[in-house]
């Protein structure tokens, strides 16, 4: 899903859509097919080639403030546990108060950091100074420009070749 200048709407995670809503989309007038996969789908009264990519006929302006989501932390963070400097999959991190919450720590970007699942046990109801355990990066309110430089490193493993032109990794990773 590509914005109505072309670029993806994210990087991070990509903007990807079911082929159910991107059919629906094209039935709707909402967007412009860009590119097909060679599967056609079928319903009683027509046939078309599955979109593989698709633009947005009116532009969305990006967010100024990238969302504070448990993701948006993660990537924040370079999927990295920010005490032991572990990295892991989204599925096996865990986020953290740095303050814990039964001390007041507010959950909010300064506040919350990647953590892997054994530091977060160890680190338990602890405040930093009382467990010897500090973030490595003090936590902050990331710019959606610093988070889509992160989501540069991360690059989601599937790629239709369809995609590749419109994401601006795809010459950095493969040459070939
Ligand atoms: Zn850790």
């Amino acid at each position: 899903m590509l914005n109505a200048d072309f670029r993806p709407l994210s990087y991070f995670p990509l903007s990807v859509w079911p082929w159910q809503e991107t059919v629906k989309a094209v039935f709707m007038g909402r967007v412009n097919i860009v590119s097909h996969y060679d599967r056609v789908v079928r319903s009683p009264s027509f046939a078309m080639r599955l979109p593989s990519v698709v633009s947005l006929k009116s532009y969305i302006p990006a967010a100024r403030r990238p969302a504070f989501t448990r993701f948006n932390v993660f990537l924040r963070d370079r999927f990295t546990c920010q005490y032991c400097n572990t990295h892991a999959s989204a599925e096996d991190l865990t986020f953290d108060h740095v303050i814990p919450k039964s001390m007041g720590g507010l959950t909010m970007w300064e506040n919350v950091v990647a953590a892997c699942e054994p530091c977060n046990l160890r680190k338990g109801g602890a405040l930093p100074d009382a467990c010897g355990m500090h973030p490595r990066t003090r936590p902050f309110a990331p710019t959606v420009r610093q988070l889509q430089e992160n989501g540069r490193a991360y690059p989601p493993n599937h790629l239709h070749h369809s995609w590749r032109d419109f994401l601006y990794w795809d010459s950095e990773l493969d040459p070939a």
